[in-house]
């Protein structure tokens, strides 16, 4: 099938997801930072995460810088890929709602931070991350390029990575045996496995 109808679907939620952001970073600007753990490769990351769900995705579909590495989309991926897309915004979606003002881009605690264990935090303590890394496999399967597909499951994994032990370090800090039995009925990223 036309590698367009991955692109304009991959686009399309991509708009959606910062449309689902955008309140939340508006609102996140008002709220004071009480303390932040935003160090340099933190920074770093960040930049590489916009190049990888951006930058790369843009030049694929504006240029042929990139169609060395180009192969043809299946309807098979492009199926997988909009389950994917789904789940991603939905979840997405979900975790910004149930966050509220204690969201934030980076490792950052609110004045006032309350500990969330409601509605998709009750299943998992990193659904937004979770939902990212269903971003990452939906780019993968709608954008038929070896560069562009792949980007944000490379640099996704390398901020999951670099992060997820010292957000949930720096919330166990803040919250005590609160976040120590939040953790010991929950996992991570999917329910009942990790
Ligand atoms: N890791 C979470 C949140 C991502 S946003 C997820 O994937 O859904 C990152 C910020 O959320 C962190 O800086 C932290 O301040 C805040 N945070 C993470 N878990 C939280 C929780 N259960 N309750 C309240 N704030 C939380």
């Amino acid at each position: 099938m036309s590698h367009w109808l991955g692109i304009a679907l991959f686009f399309a939620a991509l708009v959606a997801s910062i449309a689902i952001r955008a309140p939340h970073e508006r609102r996140s600007k008002s709220t004071k930072i009480a303390q932040s753990r935003k160090g340099s490769l933190e920074n770093a990351l960040l930049g590489l995460m916009g190049v990888a769900v951006l930058a790369l995705p843009l030049i694929f579909a504006t240029s042929n810088w990139l169609s060395f590495a180009d192969y043809p989309l299946t309807s098979t991926s492009f199926t997988f890929g909009a389950i994917f897309v789904a789940l991603w915004l939905w979840l997405f979606y979900r975790s910004h709602a149930d966050l509220g003002t204690n969201w934030s881009v980076s490792l950052e605690l609110r004045e006032d931070h309350r500990l969330i264990t409601n509605g998709v935090y009750a299943r998992v303590r990193h659904p937004m991350y979770t939902s990212l890394f269903c971003h990452a496999a939906a780019q993968g399967l709608l954008l038929a390029n070896w560069i562009a597909g792949p980007a944000m499951l490379v640099a996704f994994t390398q901020m999951f990575l670099a992060r997820f032990t010292r957000e949930e370090r720096m919330m166990r800090e803040k919250f005590g045996e609160d976040y120590a039995g939040y953790s010991a009925r929950t996992k991570r990223l999917v329910p009942g496995i990790w």
